[in-house]
């Protein structure tokens, strides 16, 4: 009989180890196998003894699939996102593989260890963007058609939420932030405020922020989180520094 196996999907966080939950790095210390695209395996330490199986960002269904092939074999493994791995990443991948694949993958152990996604580490820096509803759209139309996408930023818009958008832009794709902007000062004031918080937590973190009228969509790349704010979120002005970002907790209060 074959040992038994095990799957823990596992999010990484934005970038430095403090923001490494212990529940996976214990996960991805334990594991036989590592599974996931590769400069997120490059942020965990090499361990003697474990494989890794690096791939590159496009075929997650493939990568999932590979991780619980070897679950099933009895070796022991951590398939594994940046961020948190149910925030447009590999949980839902192989979530979908369990359902489709072979009746073995349903009876295999699986956990998912939650990461702090990039929205909160965003929103850590930034000061309180966040504090009152607000939604998470992805920008990015491999998975879904630009009309989702532009449906759903106007619905956002309209709904008065604060929007956190995620693959903002890529090399492949560098104009979609720019229709993103063009939809939302269509329908929101040209004095909202808007960040973009690149590369969170890293070397080459950058934090901008602008009302929506003046901001540059062109500052968003592949490693940045963009969000912009309702109708109630404002600037909290600093004597020195950028100003803290503010949505209060609060909806509908005179300022
Ligand atoms: N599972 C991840 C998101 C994967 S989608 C999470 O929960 O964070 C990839 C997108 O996440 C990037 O295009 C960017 O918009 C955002 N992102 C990931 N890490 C980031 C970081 N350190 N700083 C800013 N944005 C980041």
């Amino acid at each position: 009989m074959t040992p038994a196996g095990h799957l823990w999907i596992v999010g990484l966080g934005p970038g430095p180890a403090h923001w490494l939950t212990p529940e996976a790095a214990q996960a991805t210390a334990q594991a036989s196998d590592l599974v996931g695209y590769a400069p997120y395996l490059d942020r965990l330490p090499p361990r003697a003894g474990q494989r890794r199986h690096a791939s590159d960002n496009r075929v997650e269904a493939e990568r999932a699939a590979l991780a619980l092939g070897l679950a099933a074999d009895g070796r022991r493994v951590a398939l594994v996102s940046g961020g948190d791995p149910g925030v447009f990443a590999m949980a839902a991948a192989a979530f979908e593989a369990i359902e489709r694949g072979p009746a073995a993958w349903r009876a295999l152990g699986v956990e998912v260890a939650p990461g702090v996604s990039a929205m909160q580490a965003a929103a850590a820096r930034l000061g309180a963007p966040l504090g009152h509803d607000f939604c998470a759209i992805s920008l990015s139309d491999n998975l879904k058609p630009w009309a989702v996408v532009a449906r759903r930023l106007a619905a956002a818009a309209d709904g008065d939420f604060v929007i956190a958008l995620y693959n903002p832009a890529s090399l492949a794709r560098p104009r979609q932030i720019f229709e993103a902007f063009d939809l939302l000062r269509a329908r929101k004031a040209a004095r909202t405020p808007v960040a973009f918080a690149r590369a969170v937590g890293r070397a080459d973190e950058r934090i901008v922020v602008a009302d929506l009228g003046a901001a540059d969509p062109g500052l968003a790349d592949m490693s940045t989180l963009v969000i912009v704010g309702s109708s109630e979120t404002r600037w909290v002005a600093r004597d020195e520094g950028r100003a803290w970002m503010l949505t209060p907790r609060r909806y509908g209060e005179a300022r």
